[in-house]
């Protein structure tokens, strides 16, 4: 009989960037635009200072269209993550890790990403994450996180 708790995933890499595609539009355009530059920002209200992942044409808190895009540490905390074990696109044994990270350098912003850099195994709620970048198609640049 297997002793599951032996089972190893090993290495997270992120997705293959040949497989990603994106779509901007005037709200989320300054956030790929920056990460093109290999700088993270998040969208924050100009009025407020409300951070707001993904961003929205409003502020949620004081209803104002103003926008800012500060850059940020590059750095945040696993908030959650889930470990897949399969290529979403043709099915192969390919292991990844989606994460939600808290920004650092915001009032509590999530960002949706990929973790690698370390056996998915080793993932866990807290841990303390850097930015890293990927390219991605049509020359975008999607940022990816690895541990600290
Ligand atoms: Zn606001």
């Amino acid at each position: 009989m297997t002793d599951n708790r032996e089972m190893s995933y090993g290495p997270a890499r992120a997705l293959p960037g040949d497989q990603i595609a994106i779509t901007t539009n005037p709200d989320t355009e300054p956030f790929w635009e920056k990460a093109k530059a290999h700088k993270l920002t998040a969208c924050q209200c100009a009025d407020c200072g409300h951070f707001r992942m993904p961003p929205s044409p409003y502020c949620p808190e004081c209803q104002s269209t103003a926008k800012q895009w500060p850059d940020l540490p590059g750095t945040g905390t696993v908030f959650s993550f889930a470990i897949c074990t399969r290529n979403p696109k043709n099915g192969e044994e390919y292991v990844y890790v989606p994460v939600v990270i808290a920004l650092d350098g915001t009032d509590g912003a999530h960002l949706v990403s990929n973790l690698g850099g370390c056996d998915a195994d080793d993932v866990e709620i807290g841990m303390k994450v850097t930015v890293d970048w990927n390219p991605i198609k049509d020359d975008w640049v999607l940022p990816v996180f690895k541990p600290i």
